[in-house]
């Protein structure tokens, strides 16, 4: 083997480079990717290769205009300041010829622009205004045979289909995409991060940005730290490939970063975990698909999957360490294989590993062949699998800033407002409308500092439970705490995002560093030492090195005793000053949307005068006509769809309502009681009863008999419509029950993609019996969907 290193000393810089093979070079497609490696190319993530001169993948690009873009996706953009969410909302089907006249359309042309910053600057500033319409993820190929043949290029990867029998479009086939200006790809890494291969056939330029590999952990932090509701919901969501996030963003926090423009006839090469997002100029075409090579091995076993979302792809590294790494195999299959990915290395072409698979892979097929000579279609059953690029999700109902109007007609509901717990009413000495108790404050202080996470910002984040009874543990007998919580002096680590603190109206710049957090991401724990309060020296805005041992919060040092929160009903807990000076706390400044930290590192003086009266006049259901006090606060709402639920940030605190960070430009995501158990989708039991879905779309009472693996399908229709789930008896012009089922892309009246789902067995009141589908039953005891609510046929027979 070839010492590596010279190698990895090569474009230590990270630039993107650019290759230009002689016709001999471009032959051997494998052999010239290991080259661009061994020139350290892979170190930026991205690479260009222009083809030699002469060379065409296609005759002619004059048959195209009436192919069929089945799904074209519609991209809806929200977010402010370089901070975006990209959503894709299918579409009706288009041929290429309507698709060029619309991206062509006054509507959706390229603006007039000087240069390409000029362009770019446009792209940053307007990409969330008019959608564009993205012909993307469309399974095909327009290459005639030839080098660098997307359909074919002969990799590793090949071996997927081969041994496994699987294909995954778009992956290990090629997908093309027909895009006008505006049209994005969000910051990803490659499905298992492996390489991919893009083609500009024709039309406007494409412009790329990419993240050296050394350094895509920095831009899954930044993308944490903005994004951290998606973070907390999955383990990779930027394989969601929703997050758009500017240059200008990149650069204000020193993530390492190029950027390059393709044009028609170019190759762009990503390699694994390459981070990379980008846009296109104007109408244009392009195909691609990914590869793999020897260096991608670890990378496939290391690729950190998303975990929320059932349909993504996930490719078994079994059979690639089996025969590639046999050394490795078993410590591998008991998790202890500890490989160190270098982003530093370049691949080698082949091993003797490779070179004995392929021969084993030869003698294999020949003597299948010779087996079958008599079928010699017959091929291994395949299954297949989507990739999607750009998976289809809803946009948000809701702004940051909107409020839902509470119906006066529920007021009736307000009357009884929700039934506080014992908890709740273990703190009436706190309310606003109880003359102020300096002792209870404190004694709820000390029973805050000794919850998790013991810091009272940080607080928000974790519902209070049982303060109230260890409140009385606090002030009758210290010594049942224990010792053992984390208090003033120790490190620990916020839970509250920095951009929590720096988005407020009409601040949309996102936070600078905060240097009162360390490296390792810990704050010190500060105890005021005259109410008790507890809180990281970050959260609550302080310099640690000025904390000694007898700190005092602001409230104290200022000896205001009385002081109230403006924004709620609670004393106790982490107060500021108001720039009209009243007090707030921090966590209602957080929470209300409104709200703004003039100092974002300091955490004050808080600005509340931009708090609308629709928010202050709106009535918290744990409080309103328990708490006659002139203070009315500011109430959030329950971020769930249009529910008008609302509460103060304090009292939602105690009674238990989930709150959780939210993704920029969000700041809170707030759960109320009743839409707490919507999210789990839990697996039925045979024998439960359930609401399901039947035959005539109404949805009735029924008993769980069965369950199973069922494969329904999905058709992309000609006429743009768009189906997912058909039986595969239901299939028309097809029969599926005696010839199999229909192939991906056979004409059934549109384009057929098998899904295989859990489908539960029924049986209705009628005992009609019936396989519905996972998503189409519901439990008894949970919030059902409103379209579900509207056709529930309650009528319970007597059984
Ligand atoms: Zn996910
Ligand atoms: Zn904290
Ligand atoms: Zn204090
Ligand atoms: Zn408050
Ligand atoms: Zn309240
Ligand atoms: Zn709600």
């Amino acid at each position: 083997t070839t010492t590596l290193n010279h190698a990895a000393a090569k474009n230590p810089s990270c630039k993107i480079m650019t290759f230009r093979p002689t016709m001999e070079e471009f032959k051997d497609f494998a052999k010239y990717i290991a080259y661009m490696e061994s020139q350290g190319a892979h170190r930026a993530g991205l690479a260009k290769v222009i083809p030699p001169a002469g060379w065409k993948p296609r005759k002619s690009y004059d048959t195209i205009e009436d192919m069929v873009i089945p799904a074209p996706i519609s991209q809806v953009v929200t977010g402010q300041s370089g901070l975006f969410t990209q959503y894709n909302i299918q579409k009706k089907s288009m041929t290429v010829g309507e698709y060029r006249k619309l991206a062509n359309s006054k509507k959706y042309c390229t603006p007039r622009h000087k240069d390409f910053d000029d362009l770019e600057r446009k792209y940053w500033k307007n990409l969330t205004f008019v959608s564009p319409l993205y012909g993307a993820d469309v399974s095909g190929s327009i290459y005639d045979e030839v080098e660098w043949n997307i359909g074919h290029l002969n990799t590793l990867l090949d071996m997927v289909e081969q041994e496994c029998g699987i294909v995954i479009e778009g992956v290990n086939t090629p997908y093309l995409y027909f895009g006008m200006w505006k049209t994005t790809f969000a910051w990803h890494t490659e499905d298992m991060d492996l390489y991919s291969i893009n083609y500009l056939h024709f039309g406007q330029s494409k412009s790329w940005y990419s993240v050296p590999p050394e350094h895509g952990k920095r831009l899954e932090r930044l993308a944490q730290g903005f994004f951290p509701g998606s973070s907390q919901g999955c383990d990779a969501f930027l394989r969601h490939k929703m997050t758009l996030i500017s240059p200008s963003i990149l650069k204000k926090y020193g993530i390492p970063f190029n950027r390059i423009t393709q044009n028609e006839g170019e190759f762009m090469i990503t390699f694994p975990y390459g981070y990379h997002a980008g846009f296109n100029h104007g109408f244009n075409c392009a195909e691609s698909t990914n590869f793999a090579t020897l260096r991608w091995v670890d990378y496939g076993k290391m690729a950190t999957l998303c975990s929320c979302r059932k349909d993504m792809v996930k490719i078994s590294m079994d059979v690639f360490v089996r025969r590639l790494q046999p050394v490795r195999y078993d410590l591998w299959k008991q998790g202890k294989d500890t490989t160190v990915l270098d982003h530093l290395k370049p691949t080698e072409l082949t091993s003797p590993e490779l070179e004995s698979w392929r021969e084993h892979r030869v003698a294999q097929r020949a003597n299948l062949l010779r087996r079958f000579a008599t079928y010699p279609k017959r091929k291994i059953p395949t299954e297949i699998k989507k990739s999607r690029r750009h998976p289809l999700s809803k946009p948000p109902t809701r702004s940051p800033l909107s409020i839902v109007k509470q119906d006066p007609a529920s007021d009736k509901d307000m009357a009884s407002p929700m039934p506080m717990d014992s908890d709740m009413k273990k703190q009436e000495h706190l309310w606003q409308n109880h003359s102020p108790n300096f002792l209870a404050e404190k004694a709820f202080n000390a029973a805050v500092a000794a919850l998790k996470p013991h810091c009272a910002v940080c607080s928000l984040f974790c519902p209070y439970t049982k303060v109230g009874t260890l409140q009385k543990d606090v002030s009758t007998d210290n010594e049942t705490l224990g010792a053992s919580f984390p208090r003033h002096g120790s490190l620990t680590r916020p839970l509250v995002p920095e951009m929590c603190f720096s988005v407020g109206a009409g601040n949309t710049e996102p936070p600078p560093t905060n240097y009162h957090i360390g490296e390792d991401g810990t704050s010190l724990l500060i105890c005021c030492s005259s109410c008790q309060m507890q809180v990281h020296a970050s959260c609550y805005g302080v310099k640690p090195d000025s904390v000694g041992d007898s700190w005092m919060c602001s409230r104290c040092a200022a000896g205001a005793w009385t002081v109230e929160c403006c924004l709620c009903n609670l004393r106790g807990g982490a107060l500021k000053t108001t720039t009209d000076n009243r007090w707030v706390h921090v966590i209602c400044a957080i929470a209300v949307a409104e709200a703004r930290f003039i100092d974002a590192i300091e955490r004050g003086p808080v600005d509340v005068s931009a708090v609308p009266e629709t928010r202050k006049n709106l009535k918290c259901v744990f409080c309103h006509g328990k708490v006659a006090s002139q203070n009315r606060g500011a109430c959030i709402q329950c971020t769930y769809e249009n529910c008008a639920t609302s509460f103060h940030v304090t009292c939602a605190q105690i009674a238990g309502v989930v709150m959780t960070p939210a993704d920029w430009p969000y700041v809170v995501s707030v759960t109320c009681h009743k839409h707490k158990k919507v999210t789990p989708k839990v697996s039925p039991t045979l024998g439960q009863r359930v609401i399901g879905r039947n035959a005539n779309s109404w949805y009735y009472h029924c008993t769980v008999i069965g369950m199973a693996r069922q494969t329904f399908y999905e058709v992309n229709f000609d006429d743009g419509s768009y189906c997912d789930n058909l039986y595969p008896e239901n299939i028309m012009s097809h029969d599926c029950l005696r010839s199999g089922p229909p192939k991906v892309g056979e004409l059934v009246g549109g384009l057929v993609n098998p899904l295989w789902v859990l489908s539960v067995q029924v049986e209705f009141q009628d005992q009609s019996q019936l396989m519905v589908k996972h998503s189409e039953i519901f439990q008894l005891n949970q919030e059902l969907p409103k379209r579900v609510r509207a056709r529930l046929v309650s009528v319970l027979l007597k059984l």
